[in-house]
């Protein structure tokens, strides 16, 4: 016997047919003898048309509002879920966030999990109940509803695994695992069948979709064991696992690309001490989340060039600060563009092997595509490209990394 948390996204639980296949699914665990916490999200499209109502009805709308809102969505999930699953004779029960309860800080609309008391649940596993859990949602120190960001309930599946701590926590979702790149723009990217957390964090901070970038981060200091798979087809899926769990270990594991990327350029900064910190310290005080960064060796010993990437959903916020800081530092010029693209090769691999970064900067040079920007950490190299080449980039950095599927397997 395991104790399993199963965790099905919106398209799982799109439609009623589709939560009655969830339903069997669940049954198939509980019929072989496992504890089950399932966690959902709301139907896919229910949680973009809730966040539209609330911004249509007020701009700067109160945050706390906005959760009640917005958690609505897994309400109805949870719901008809356990319904389902009892018309198929599976003792279940839904439990809201505040029910559980799952304690949250109060920064409404991202909150973070403090902590998830369990015992009731726990006990009613033991009574051979199913619990039936809203993803996405918890309680605040001040007894309102939070939510976690968008994309929130494969968090809040880890979560609860590690508080239950369960054998395996499955996310179900509606690609059967992750891939070396998106497989939409590569038709020859390859299902991966083990990643380490650290390189699973990476890819989903480097703009792939799968996970939630928090949840990765949150399996990987709690140990929670998480398969990524379909919940249409039934084969195996991708492993997050240890590094020690790997055996055969690919230099380069993946390749990641966002196109949600935006460079500022600041010409003629001044180059004195203190200019980064009050230009990056201004942003932060923004809440403008900065990315790559390059700054140039001047030449005259006055002034230099200072070039950074931002999310392109925070560019005006950034153009709009670093404006009124043109009076205290008088730069230049403030150039943006938001036609770019960042791509990223991913792998652990990277650490033992030399010569990642100079494979990928000549195949670019291949295609004759030009690098903007480039950034580094210890397993991955990610270079800003222009949008427009995001394509070519991609399936010539798969095809050159020996990523590519065989033809005939
Ligand atoms: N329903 C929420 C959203 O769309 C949470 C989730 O799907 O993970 O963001
Ligand atoms: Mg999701």
């Amino acid at each position: 016997m395991a104790r399993i948390v199963m965790k099905f996204g919106g398209t799982s639980v799109g439609d009623v047919d589709r939560i009655k296949n969830v339903a069997q699914r669940v049954k198939r665990e509980v019929d072989a003898g496992n504890e089950v916490a399932v966690v959902v999200s709301a139907m896919s499209g229910t949680t973009n048309q809730l966040v539209g109502w609330t911004s249509a009805i007020s701009r700067l709308h109160d945050a706390r509002e906005y959760d009640v809102v917005v958690a609505s969505g897994e309400q109805v999930t949870v719901g008809l879920l356990a319904l389902a699953l009892q018309d198929i004779g599976i003792n279940a029960r839904s439990w809201l966030g505040w029910q559980i309860p799952f304690r949250t800080d109060g920064i409404h609309g991202k909150a973070r999990i403090d902590r998830i008391e369990t015992q009731e649940m726990e006990r009613r596993f033991a009574q051979g109940q199913v619990a039936v859990v809203a993803g996405f949602q918890g309680i605040g120190p001040d007894a309102r509803i939070t939510t976690l960001g968008r994309g929130g309930s494969d968090t809040s599946a880890v979560a609860l695994a590690a508080a239950l701590k369960a054998d395996r926590c499955d996310i179900y979702t509606d690609v059967d695992g992750v891939y070396t790149t998106d497989p939409r723009i590569v038709s020859k990217a390859r299902k991966i069948e083990r990643i380490t957390y650290e390189e699973m964090l990476e890819l989903a901070s480097q703009g792939a979709k799968v996970l939630q970038t928090r949840s990765v981060a949150m399996a990987m200091q709690h140990g929670v064991r998480v398969q990524v798979l379909s919940s249409f087809v039934d084969v195996p899926g991708t492993l997050v696992v240890d590094e020690d769990e790997i055996v055969e270990q690919q230099v380069v594991t993946g390749i990641a690309y966002s196109p949600d990327e935006a460079k500022i350029t600041l010409v003629g900064v001044p180059d004195r001490p203190g200019v980064a910190g009050a230009i990056f310290g201004s942003l932060a005080d923004a809440a403008v989340n900065v990315d790559m960064i390059v700054q140039n060796v001047s030449q005259d010993g006055q002034t230099t060039d200072l070039t950074f990437t931002v999310g392109k959903a925070d560019l005006d916020r950034a153009s709009h600060v670093l404006d009124k800081l043109r009076n205290d530092l008088a730069y230049a010029e403030l150039v943006a563009d938001s036609n770019v693209c960042k791509v990223s090769v991913v792998g652990v691999g990277m650490r033992s092997q030399p010569g990642i970064a100079k494979t990928m900067f000549q195949t670019l040079a291949e295609k004759s595509i030009n690098i903007q920007v480039i950034s580094t950490s210890e397993i991955k190299v990610s270079v800003l490209i222009g949008a427009d080449y995001t394509e070519l980039a991609v399936r010539a950095l798969h095809t050159a990394f020996g990523l590519d599927a065989d033809a005939d397997s």
